[in-house]
């Protein structure tokens, strides 16, 4: 344990698997009270908390649908309730649903759009109050470097995560003069649940692609998230930081 985020009061969504649990598990053992979102799977939200708790740190788990307006709602009411306050939020949560263009269905295209784009719209107005009173704040939101350069197959996935930009940059000039700071991380490959789909051919020329020759790993990401929440990252904001190995380049 260290006293990095000593007592924030931190927020992640899809906080059960891949890229958010590492985060969760990264805050909590730098002294964050971590507020954490699964979706499907109870057990495992259990297995992480438990981990955490044996290990000193805290963490609670709730049940919400980052698509669902209303279930955000409740659960940033839950949060206030229970710590008074929120220091920061990490837009985590996302899904894909893959497919060419000409045959994706319009149902693939929304579901993606509501979960990675809409949701963040939702979580981020949720807690813009309480952070505006509190005069600071920091928001990161996980984006995508196939929202800066596309990707064939993900037009859904890519048309939000290009959408996560233009929301950071714009809710970095509205709620700067509060002290509230929000930024984007924008991860290349990483190992987790939702590239595990790929096949070995795929990942091997995938990674070849990768000036660095290896996927990142979720902990790799959680550091620099951990980082622009800390006070380090104080005088940066509107931000996207791609963490990918230089696959962007
Ligand atoms: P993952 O392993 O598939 O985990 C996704 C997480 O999001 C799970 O905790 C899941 O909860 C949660 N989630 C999904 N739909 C939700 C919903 N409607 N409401 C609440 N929670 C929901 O994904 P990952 O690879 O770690 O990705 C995390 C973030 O990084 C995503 O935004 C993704 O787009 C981004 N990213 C990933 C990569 C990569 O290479 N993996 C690259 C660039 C960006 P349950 O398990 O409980 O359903």
């Amino acid at each position: 344990m260290t006293s990095l985020h000593h007592d924030k009061v931190v927020v992640v969504t899809g906080g059960s698997r891949g890229i958010g649990e590492a985060i969760v598990r990264r805050l909590a053992s730098e002294g964050a009270i971590v507020h954490a979102t699964y979706n499907s799977n109870p057990e495992r939200a259990n297995g992480i908390a438990a981990d955490i708790a044996a290990a000193g740190g805290t963490v609670v788990f709730h049940q919400v649908d980052v698509a669902d307006e209303q279930s955000v709602g409740s659960f940033v009411t839950a949060v206030l309730a229970s710590a008074g306050r929120i220091d920061a939020l990490v837009n985590n949560a996302g899904i894909t649903r893959d497919g060419l263009l000409m045959r994706m269905s319009s149902k693939d295209w929304h579901d993606v759009i509501q979960t990675n784009l809409s949701a963040v719209f939702y979580t981020s107005k949720a807690v813009t109050r309480t952070m505006m009173s509190q005069r600071s704040g920091r928001i990161v939101n996980i984006g995508s470097i196939v929202g800066l350069g596309g990707n064939a197959g993900q037009v859904n996935y890519s048309a939000a995560k290009a959408g996560l930009v233009g929301l950071t940059r714009s809710m970095a000039r509205e709620l700067a003069s509060r002290n509230v700071l929000v930024n984007c991380v924008a991860p290349g490959y990483v190992e987790t649940d939702m590239t595990g789909k790929l096949t070995d051919e795929q990942r091997a020329a995938f990674t070849d692609a990768i000036p660095v020759k290896r996927v990142a790993k979720p902990d790799e990401i959680a550091a620099v998230v951990s980082f622009l929440l800390s006070e380090g990252a104080s005088y940066i904001t509107g931000q996207v930081l791609n963490v990918d190995g230089g696959l962007a380049l």
